[in-house]
């Protein structure tokens, strides 16, 4: 899954205010931030196999640290225990959210991957395939991304637009993903996925930090 995880992001931030959103939407990517840098240190193993799924021409077939359950769960516990060191007064809570945003990467990837996803180290591996079908998996994200944006503008209702257009945005990236040429290596599929995550973390700080200032102005 792509934007789709990010309306665990909007959804959480309306539901606990304290948690900056850029922090939210590194959460809910931690997962495949880890993964990137693996994949670009020859760590964790992915190739480029056009029409392995109708939607995804990556074969993800090593990524134990990452995205086995066991892992997901560890990266999530260590989650919690940094934010909870990071901020103070920030609260079991506030933690408890956040690491709730890193472990729903891996139920929504479960979603959405073909039988990739190891249950421990490397093996037992799961995944429902729905990358197999591509109009439902892009009504998925879609819906998603845009369910959550509706919780936050229930509660946020600042910068409404420009936080809409990043929306849109995001999914014209996911359109192209989808449906667009396959990526020229593994490589360069863990670079795009990094650079398009540190910048929507980026680009929403930005909107939520002219948000704050608005509201102390
Ligand atoms: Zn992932």
């Amino acid at each position: 899954m792509f934007v789709g995880h990010y309306g665990v992001s909007f959804a959480a931030r309306s539901w606990d205010k304290a948690i900056p959103l850029w922090v939210l939407f590194i959460a809910v990517q931690l997962l495949d931030f880890a993964w990137a840098p693996l994949v670009l240190l020859g760590i964790e193993k992915v190739r480029i196999v056009p029409g392995i799924t109708a939607t995804n021409p990556l074969d993800l077939y090593y990524m134990p640290y990452t995205h086995s359950l066991v892992a997901a769960l560890l990266w999530s516990a260590g989650a919690f225990a940094a934010y909870r060191l990071a901020v103070r007064n920030g609260g079991n809570r506030a933690a408890l959210v956040v690491a709730v945003a890193v472990f729903s990467h891996w139920v929504l990837d479960f979603v959405v991957h073909r039988p990739d996803l190891p249950i421990y180290d490397d093996t037992a591996k799961v995944g429902l395939g729905l990358w197999n079908f591509p109009a439902t998996a892009f009504g998925l994200e879609t819906a998603l991304l845009f369910a959550g944006l509706w919780l936050y503008f229930q509660t946020h209702p600042v910068r409404r637009i420009a936080t809409a257009v990043l929306c849109v945005a995001m999914l014209a990236i996911q359109a192209s993903v989808f449906f667009g040429p396959p990526p020229p290596s593994d490589k360069t599929a863990a670079l795009m996925a990094i650079v398009s995550y540190v910048a929507f973390a980026g680009v929403i700080r930005l909107l939520e930090g002219r948000r704050q200032s608005v509201r102390a102005a």
